[in-house]
């Protein structure tokens, strides 16, 4: 049931160990990847550039300059990731779901029940 599940885009090639976790700045909703080993600030999914170390423990954001630590960013959500470079990154499994809900009739069509009402 957790909507908000983290979001990442993979293993932060930094430090090799931590989850690079898609987030949103608060005061302007840009997406950045917040390494939580680490504390990496990735502005791209491309691990080809290198990560930013922000300011402790003020952490101001590389876009809009506001800081406010690590409550100044909140979990991005699929819906914000969609039509952005983060979305061929993000990593999170969506199968899941599936597996938990195997089918009991023969049909996956939820439609033609709605059509008997
Ligand atoms: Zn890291
Ligand atoms: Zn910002």
């Amino acid at each position: 049931m957790t909507h908000d599940q983290p979001l990442d885009a993979g293993i932060c090639s930094f430090c090799d160990q931590g989850l690079r976790r898609i987030v949103a700045c608060i005061s302007c909703s840009e997406l950045l990847a917040l390494c939580d080993e680490c504390d990496a600030m990735w502005l791209g999914p491309d691990t080809a550039n290198l990560p930013i170390f922000p300011n402790q423990p003020e952490i101001p954001c590389p876009f809009c300059g506001v800081g406010g630590g690590w409550e100044h960013y909140r979990a991005a959500t699929r819906d914000e990731l969609h039509g952005t470079r983060w979305e061929a990154a993000v990593r999170t499994p969506r199968a899941k779901r599936i597996i938990d809900q195997p089918s009991p009739r023969s049909g996956d069509e939820g439609d033609q029940d709605a059509a008997r009402l």
